[in-house]
């Protein structure tokens, strides 16, 4: 069965076919993080969805190039460096440095282009230059750069392909300097930020006079640079749909770099947002965790993966404590059957047995249809506990099953490893007690070995020294 994707260009579920004329190549951009703070969980679901799609893509046999960018130069962005009296790249390090260690965690795979936008300032405003040529962007009094949507419709361009705009209510020139925007406001948008005194030293020479891009702009710059003005997919959370990716669209396109006939995105996706215990994640509810937040209950990154890889992409979804405990123990059940799989095959290699595989792709070939693919899994268990148990399982079917579950998981990311998932603070604290039983501060030892057991984890003493154990 061909791979179907819902696009939100057409509204519709659409055989993905990509540009690459030999069916192969596959260029896909997702917007990467602002680096202002640590990511939330509900930035996550997008990231971890993100990388479901390349793994598909790549286990259907496509060569995916994946890029994601860093905002490390935006309205919020100067805002924290402002208050934290620090430079750009001091303050946005560190939370790119976390973000990744994050992803890692959550077993993504690694995008193979982390553009900074800051990096790329010369092609934002040679953009923005392309722009200006074609009389789609003009200098507006206040110094800063505007996209002219008057302009641009007037040239037969449609504004609003993501979503559907009421431009009776519009008015004609009205400007908006910040990157962020609701639809009821839609407003010439800047491209070109003139410096201002809040700016401190945030800002660089252009034709224009100093300044910053806008953050719409950013995308589109660096998008076309690495996967060229037309490429296959366009990743995103939706809450990016208006104005971010609309305005990428209409950037993308004025500039009239595609080769004629050709969008600047081929395929649009966007994953839903996500509740946290029944309600919009807030800071004052309570419900606002970043991926330290639940490692530091105890739930390992492959546990926190399950629980956001359960349900469908474009479905609004309610994260819960009693979904990540719900995870252990389906992962559980995953791994007791694979360990006795491991001991019936004792090392015999074989060909994957394709019955799991198939019937696993056959789901998510259906606009990613994850529950539909993990239902294949456990139904999948069941069956080799049932033959296990009826010792109806030679030791070549047992490393065939392996071999199948090894497929499935290319795709999946959960691995078979839950002892490599112990989580940092963890090992901290490990290496913490060895120190003080080495220093023979045994009340210090065994509070460090009573915290890690509150937090579900048994200390195990092997030849080749202390290991964490799930309790
Ligand atoms: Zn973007």
């Amino acid at each position: 069965m061909a791979l179907r994707l819902f696009n939100t260009l057409t509204r519709s579920v659409e055989d993905f076919a990509p540009l690459d004329p030999a069916g192969k190549q596959v260029g896909m951009y997702c917007c990467g993080p602002t680096v202002h703070d640590a990511a939330h969980i509900g930035n996550f679901r997008t990231f971890v969805f993100a990388d479901l799609v390349r793994r598909h893509l790549e286990f259907k046999g496509f060569a995916v190039r994946h890029v994601m960018n860093i905002t490390d130069v935006e309205d919020k962005i100067i805002k924290a460096v402002h208050a934290a009296k620090t430079s750009l790249r001091e303050y946005t390090s560190r939370y790119e440095a976390a973000f990744f260690a994050d992803l890692k965690t959550l077993g993504c795979r690694t995008p193979h282009e982390t553009p900074r936008a800051t990096e790329f300032i010369p092609d934002i405003i040679g953009l923005v230059e392309k722009l200006m040529a074609r009389g789609l962007a003009y200098q507006a009094p206040d110094q800063s750069v505007y996209f002219s949507i008057e302009k641009y419709r007037a040239g037969g361009a449609r504004y609003g392909q993501l979503l559907k705009l009421n431009f009776e209510e519009m008015r004609v020139g009205e400007r908006v300097r910040n990157d962020e925007y609701a639809k009821e406001s839609v407003a010439d948008f800047a491209l070109w930020k003139a410096r201002a005194p809040e700016d401190g030293a945030v800002f660089w020479p252009s034709p224009w006079g100093e300044g910053r891009p806008g953050w719409h702009i950013e995308c589109s710059a660096m998008s076309m640079k690495l996967l060229g003005p037309s490429f296959d997919l366009h990743v995103g959370g939706e809450d990016l749909i208006f104005p971010h990716h609309e305005d990428e669209i209409a950037q993308s396109e004025g500039a009239g770099v595609q080769p004629p006939g050709k969008r600047f995105v081929k395929h649009w996706m966007h994953g839903a947002h996500l509740l946290v215990e029944g309600k919009k994640m807030s800071k004052s509810l309570g419900n606002f965790y970043v991926l330290r937040d639940l490692t530091a209950k105890g739930f390992t990154g492959r546990e926190i993966r399950y629980l956001l890889l359960t349900a469908h992409y474009r479905e609004t979804w309610n994260f819960t404590m009693e979904g990540l405990q719900g995870a252990r123990t389906s992962l559980a059940r995953i791994d007791e059957c694979l360990a006795k799989m491991r001991e019936l095959a004792a090392g015999t290699q074989a060909a994957p047995d394709p019955a799991l595989p198939a019937a696993f792709t056959e789901a998510l070939d259906d606009d990613l249809n994850i529950s539909g693919a993990w239902g294949e899994v456990f139904k999948w268990v069941t069956q080799m506990n049932r033959q296990f148990a009826e010792k109806a399982l030679t030791p070549t079917q047992a490393a065939s099953a392996l071999a199948a579950w090894e497929r499935v998981d290319s795709v999946l990311g959960v691995g078979t490893s839950p002892e490599a998932e112990v989580p940092a603070e963890f090992i901290a604290l490990l290496e913490q007690r060895q120190a003080a039983r080495k220093a023979k501060d045994f009340k210090r030892a065994d509070a460090i070995r009573d915290e890690l057991k509150a937090k579900g984890w048994v200390i195990e003493d092997t030849p080749k020294g202390a290991r964490l154990k799930r309790l």
